[in-house]
């Protein structure tokens, strides 16, 4: 075993077929400042403490061969080819547990994929993604993570202008994503598709037999976990574009996402949503419907016959909705405090959503005061309570399971917009308050009203990180 901390990049995916990415160099910037940096998450992962310029990509670690993954990808229901057009990845570190991860650089500068893009990304999105992925992460959710915000010293331009530079250094179990096995299927090259098929299996999934259906079969009830936990949380991912769909079960790629206050089923942030495909509701089906892209490009390993291929694949994609309710149904239960099940569960936790959305109640806050005097005199609380009375479970044991399942701290979207506001005038202080908060979400002891409350701007839209 190396002697840790010490960079351990090995590069399994470049030994994939050449369709699947193109080597390419970070581009040095003016003056790089690291800015935020996880500490805990660097000793995980064995890394040594860096300068900026690493983090910037002015300087490689050692072992690094940079590359940009090549993918596809249906963005609002377009199929187009994509790639990253801003983001290089060094390697995968060996941490000193022996598990595997990206190291990815995102906004080093331009690739053969930028297309009209700078390869370039702005502070507040990379903060952005910094704060909600690590926020995430402490809330249980599998997800990419954040080591490191780097200022490059130099300005990005948007449509608003001139804004401040940044590069985020995102870890990830992988960075193949359901548009990846689309990019291998557009080319028609099955013995590629077939290679990426293996890499993802023992990569992700070694304790699978070696078996597409079986390889399909996982990746889509790891989905159905992903997201069951996210509506569980309130989360709206925001752009569930096929590229934006991680194989390992990881969410990926935190653009206009965002944390719902008041319960709707139809909440949207992203500006660019506007009929509403990606809306809080909509992620389960919308995670079907991009599996079912994912079947269709594994249809020639499914059979080579592909009338029987497409048979195989139909029997395959409605298994979404079925796990998906198992875990969302379970999941809910939790936050119910419930141990047991009964039939009628489904109703109870019904007549809840409907009452929070009727009278727009805080997602998070309702579930997390649910116990307390606020509620006590509906008839809701009445069947609630009766229906926990009839599990053998005591109150204490329902009580602490409430206290697991239901966060008392998610990012709050004015509080994000308040930390990024203030790190845009160079005054990082309340980016890490809200950080230390969000990182712990389970501490409800904590009496933090300005962290707690709900307060979503009106009309609050989030922007794609470009
Ligand atoms: P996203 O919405 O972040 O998932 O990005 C969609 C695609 O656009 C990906 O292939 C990105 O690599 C690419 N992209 C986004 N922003 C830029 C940029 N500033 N320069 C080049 N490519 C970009
Ligand atoms: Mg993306």
């Amino acid at each position: 075993m190396p002697d840790y901390p010490a960079w351990q990049l090995e590069h399994s995916y470049s030994r994939l077929p050449n369709l699947f990415f193109n080597e390419v160099e970070p581009t040095a910037v003016t003056q790089p400042e690291l800015l935020v940096f996880n500490h805990a998450l660097a000793t995980e992962l064995g890394l040594p403490e860096e300068e900026a310029a690493v983090y910037t990509g002015n300087r490689l670690p050692p072992g690094a061969r940079p590359i940009a993954q090549a993918y596809a990808g249906h963005q609002y229901a377009h199929f187009t080819a994509l790639g990253d057009g801003r983001a290089i990845l060094l390697g995968e570190q060996i941490t000193p547990m022996g598990e595997r991860f990206d190291i990815q650089l995102k906004g080093p500068g331009p690739t053969p994929f930028s297309r009209r893009g700078d390869g370039r990304a702005a502070l507040g999105p990379m903060l952005r993604e910094y704060l909600i992925s690590e926020a995430m992460h402490a809330l249980g959710i599998p997800t990419t993570r954040s080591l490191a915000v780097a200022s490059t010293g130099e300005k990005v331009w948007r449509q608003d202008g001139g804004l401040p530079g940044a590069v985020l250094t995102r870890v990830a179990s992988s960075h193949i994503r359901v548009g990846t096995f689309e990019w291998a299927a557009a080319n028609r090259n099955v013995e590629a598709l077939r290679a990426l098929a293996e890499h993802t299996r023992r990569r992700h999934y070694p304790e699978v037999e070696n078996h597409p259906v079986a390889l399909y079969e996982a990746i889509l009830e790891r989905q159905a976990t992903l997201i069951a936990r996210w509506m569980l949380t309130g989360f709206v991912h925001g752009v569930m574009n096929t590229d934006n769909m991680a194989l390992s079960g990881e969410t990926i790629d935190y653009g206009p996402c965002a944390f719902m206050d008041a319960y709707h089923p139809e909440t949207v942030f992203s500006s660019i949503d506007r009929e509403g495909r990606y809306a809080y509701a909509n992620q389960p089906p919308i995670a079907q419907w991009n599996l079912a892209r994912l079947a269709e490009a594994m249809l020639p390993l499914f059979h080579e016959n592909e009338k029987q291929a497409v048979e195989i694949a139909n029997g395959l994609i409605p298994k979404f909705e079925t796990r998906f309710k198992h875990h969302w149904l379970s999941g809910m239960r939790a936050k119910l405090g419930l141990f047991t099940d009964e039939t009628d569960d489904i109703g109870l936790i019904e007549d809840l959503l409907n009452w929070m959305q009727q009278s727009a109640a805080d997602f998070t806050n309702t579930f997390a005061e649910l116990s307390t005097a606020r509620f006590e005199d509906s008839e809701w609380h009445q069947r609630w309570q009766a229906r926990i009375a009839r599990q053998p479970q005591s109150r204490e044991t329902c009580t602490e399971l409430m206290r697991r399942s239901n966060p008392a701290f998610i990012p709050r979207n004015h509080k994000v917009e308040e930390a990024l506001a203030a790190a845009q005038d160079g005054r990082m202080q309340p980016f890490h308050d809200l950080l230390a908060v969000v990182t712990q979400p389970w501490d409800h002891d904590k009496h933090l009203p300005d962290y707690s409350k709900p307060g979503t701007p009106a009309g609050y839209r989030t922007f794609c990180g470009t």
